[in-house]
Order: structure tokens, then sequence, then C-alpha cells
């Protein structure tokens, strides 16, 4: 798959029905939205069509409705909210691909936007059934993928659209975004390269491992998952997250990255209790020992004080480090401050810094260190696929510049 897709900007888009897929996935409480992040997001590319007086056809999946009309996932407060920040109305379509659809699509004026009812109210969407994607083609002259957290799935509305459509498709501001700094740093990265991972299981992150391993020039792994690591280096780990059946797979991500010649940084110390906390966030009692010297009955639950500063100095001895996943059970705040010194590395380090993952976003968004991180990808499930260098389906079909 190649980074360098054409956008809205390469085509000229004035006057023709444009059929934008955004990610507008939104959480919502009691049909309220408790964060319009997403929708904002996907501002730049709707006001771009828009001010060029392109007939903006908006479609988004909301929720897993499972291809029936579940009203609970209508994305009727989608609507409304866009309706709010454009200052300017934003019909819902009561149809995906219906007669209401059509029916308003064709009634678009100029710099007019229409929102389709949400895509996965029929089964055919996530199924990639080529006859619901012409449906939605059928709509639009051209179309634009912007939905970059959907785009690591083949749906009739990521993929179909620009395979079975017959539509010129580029990519809107988003994706161009998320391609343009994850795609260099896989690609072609400033060096040193630093690639920080965390979080629970090291059964999620095999393949993104073994990829970065022939990118990277440090490896950091810190949180539940560097456990086996340190079991596979012959440590005791006490009670610590532990995978039996990935020991051997640690052995050799450590003998290749020793071939490869990359730096592989483990926890040098390690904050531990007696027990996971319960609640989370309830007080807990820790001390910190070195990490071959974990106690038989306690559990590593977070980065020491030394790992800290060492996985920090790499940070930012950098020119571009990723970043995917928490060092620790940070959302209690006693373990949370291996997470949150990473972060506060990568908003000190004057590298490209890219953050990946929900729980590492969100640790930098609560923490007020959004504005200093080059990127924030807006797809936790599609941005670890492009770290394990997959092709997403949803940018692969694009045009190439
Ligand atoms: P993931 O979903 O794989 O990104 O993992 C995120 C979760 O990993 C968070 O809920 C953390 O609490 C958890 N986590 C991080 N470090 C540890 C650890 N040392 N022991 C247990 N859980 C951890």
């Amino acid at each position: 798959m190649t980074y360098n897709k054409k956008n809205i900007e390469d085509v000229e888009v004035a006057g023709k029905r444009v059929l934008v897929r955004c990610d507008f996935n939104v959480p919502l409480k009691d049909g309220k939205i408790t964060s319009d992040k997403r929708i904002v997001e996907a501002l730049p590319t709707i006001k771009y069509l828009m001010g060029k007086g392109a007939k903006v056809i908006l479609c988004s999946h909301m929720g897993k409705p499972k291809g029936a009309v579940v009203p609970k996932y209508t994305l009727a407060p989608v609507a409304a909210r866009l309706t709010e920040l454009l200052g300017t109305t934003v019909e819902l379509a009561a149809d995906t691909i219906g007669p209401d659809a059509k029916a308003k699509a064709a009634a678009l004026k100029d710099g007019q936007a229409v929102l389709l009812e949400n895509t996965r109210f029929d089964p055919r969407e996530e199924k990639n059934d080529p006859e619901f994607a012409k449906e939605l083609a059928s709509m639009a002259d051209i179309f634009v993928n912007d939905a970059f957290g959907a785009a690591h799935r083949a749906h009739a509305s990521t993929a179909g659209v620009a395979q079975h459509g017959g539509l010129p498709a580029v990519c809107g501001y988003l994706i161009q975004k998320e391609i343009g700094v994850m795609g260099k740093a896989l690609s072609d990265p400033a060096r040193p390269f630093v690639a920080i991972l965390g979080g629970a299981k090291v059964a999620d992150k095999l393949n993104v491992i073994n990829n970065l391993l022939t990118k990277v020039d440090t490896l950091i792994i810190g949180g539940g998952m560097a456990y086996t690591f340190l079991k596979a280096k012959g440590y005791e780990i006490g009670t610590s997250l532990f995978d039996e059946t990935k020991v051997d797979y640690c052995r050799d991500m450590l003998a290749k990255a020793e071939e490869k010649g990359v730096k592989l940084l483990l926890p040098i110390d390690t904050v531990i209790a007696k027990s996971f906390p319960d609640p989370i966030d309830a007080e807990i009692e820790v001390a910190t020992v070195d990490s071959d010297k974990i106690p038989a009955d306690m559990m590593g639950l977070d980065i020491g004080e030394k790992t800290r500063v060492l996985f920090a100095d790499a940070a930012k001895a950098a020119k571009t480090v990723v970043w995917n996943g928490p060092m620790g059970v940070f959302e209690n705040p006693t373990l949370a401050k291996g997470t949150i010194s990473v972060a506060q590395a990568l908003a000190d380090s004057e590298a490209i810094t890219i953050v990946g993952g929900g729980d590492s976003a969100a640790a930098c968004e609560q923490l007020g260190f959004a504005s200093k991180i080059t990127h924030i990808s807006t797809g936790g499930g599609a941005s670890l696929e492009f770290l394990e260098g997959l092709e997403l389906p949803g940018i692969a079909c694009l045009e190439d510049k």
C-alpha cells in the first residue's frame, strides 16, 4: 500500500455530488453525544467541500446495530450537532440508500450537505456487498473517505464504493494527515526512530512488535506485556501479568532485536503491590524493586522511577517516536506515573511524536499535552493495523497521486 493518495484538493468538486464517508461513531449517553471530537475532526473536510460549492452527502456508521434498524443508533444527534457546528442545516435522511436518501441527495444545492442514516442499519454494509456499494455510489460523482477509524474494515461504505462504484476515490484531510504522518514514520522515518509499546497483553501486539523491529532503532516495552518478556529473560515476575503461551515468541523477539541491532528496552525497575487494585482506582500500597527482584507473591503494576528516566531519555533523544499503550495500570493514580512520564517525555520532545490507541491518546489529552504531540491518531484499531504493516482496505482503495 502506498501512502501517497489523492486528496480532496486533487479533484474538481465544485457543483459535484461528493459522497464523504466519515467516522461519526461518537459516544452517546441517553441519546446525547458525550464527546463530539470525531464530528469536530471531520469539519475541515466538510467545510472545504461546502466552501468549494460541492453537494456534500455524508455517511457513517454508529455503534453495532448488526444490520437492523435500531433506533438508538440513529445518526440524528450527529445531524443536529453538525448543524450547530456548521451554522447551516444538515438534514438527516430517513434511510441510507432508500428513496429519502436519494431524494435528499438529489435536492442538494451547491454548498449544502445532507447526512445519510447509519450505514450499518443495512446488513450489506459490513458484508461489503457490491450492490449496496453501487447504490451508495449512484448518488454521487466523487467518493471521499475520511473515516480513518473505520479504514481497517473492508465495508461497502469504506472500500466497496471505491471498488465497485466506479467513482474517483480520494481521501479527506483526516485520512491524509493520518497516512502522511504515520506513513512517513513507517516508510522513511527521521532517526533515531523509537517505538514505545505498552498495554495489557503481548498477544494483542505480536504483529506490531514483529513489524516495528524491522523499522525502529529502539523498541521500548512497558505495561503488562513487559512481564512475559522479563520472564523470557529468566526473571522471577511474581504474580504479574504473564502469558505462558508467548514466552517463546518473546525470546524470539529478543533474539531478533539483537540480530537487527535494535535496542530493546524493558523496565529495569517495577512498582509492585500485593494484588491488583479493586476497585481499579482504590488506594494501594506499593513498593519499587529492580525488575529482577520481584518477590514471588507480588505483582508488577507500573514502571519504576529508574525506568521512567530510561524511557524518557530514549524518547527525548529520538527524532521520531511512536507510542501505543499505557506503561501501567494508569486508571489508578498511584500507578499512573509511568504512563504520565511517557506522555510528558513526548510532550517535551522535539521529535515527531505519534500517539495511537485510546488509552495513550486519552492520557495525552487529560494531561493537556495534546497540542504538544505531532499527531494523535483518531483510530485505535486502524492505527495498530497500520503499525503492523497491514494494508488498510479503506485507504488502499483510494487513488494514488
Ligand atoms: P490494552 O487494552 O492492551 O491497551 O491495555 C490497557 C490496559 O492495560 C489498561 O487498562 C491498564 O490498566 C492495563 N495494564 C497496564 N499495565 C498493567 C500491568 N502491569 N498489569 C496489569 N494490567 C496492566
